[in-house]
């Protein structure tokens, strides 16, 4: 798969989001804050970044829930599946989480985001990226 033909659909639980991102992913993390833990319900959340335009709506659309101050998160309003993040921070762009993917495996993230609020049963491979927060905030860790 090149760069530029790289193309991912995928979806929430019971169907009725879906979604198709064109091109590669301008990133793919995991993030270990604690607004990702409980959105996801999970020891952390993996995401993909993408330019707003890459990603369209192709079924459905999600349900946008303001979680802070200039962040929205989407989820299925059927079946609560959270798919996805768009911030003020990283306007241009939206997150989508990697476990809506129809082919998680076609990612391959090294790089772990707010590791200072990571669950210690978390656990960090050998040689990955860790960010105290984010690459611009709180910078890599030694
Ligand atoms: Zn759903
Ligand atoms: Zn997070």
């Amino acid at each position: 798969m090149t760069d530029t033909d790289q193309t991912r659909t995928g979806g929430c639980r019971c169907g009725a989001v879906r979604y198709r991102a064109v091109g590669k992913p301008k990133w793919v993390a995991h993030c270990h804050c604690k607004d990702c833990r409980k959105q996801t319900s999970a020891g952390y959340a993996t995401w993909l970044g993408y330019e707003t335009a890459a990603v369209t709506w192709e079924k459905g659309a999600p349900k946008q829930y303001a979680s802070s101050p200039g962040v929205e998160r989407g989820f299925c309003a059927n079946c609560g599946t959270p798919l996805c993040f768009v911030g003020q921070r990283w306007a241009g762009e939206i997150h989508i989480l990697a476990g809506t993917l129809d082919d998680p495996a076609s990612i391959a993230p090294r790089a772990h985001t707010f590791v200072i609020d990571a669950v210690p049963w978390a656990h960090i491979a050998p040689g990955d990226k860790r960010f105290w927060q984010t690459p611009k905030e709180g910078g890599p860790m030694a």
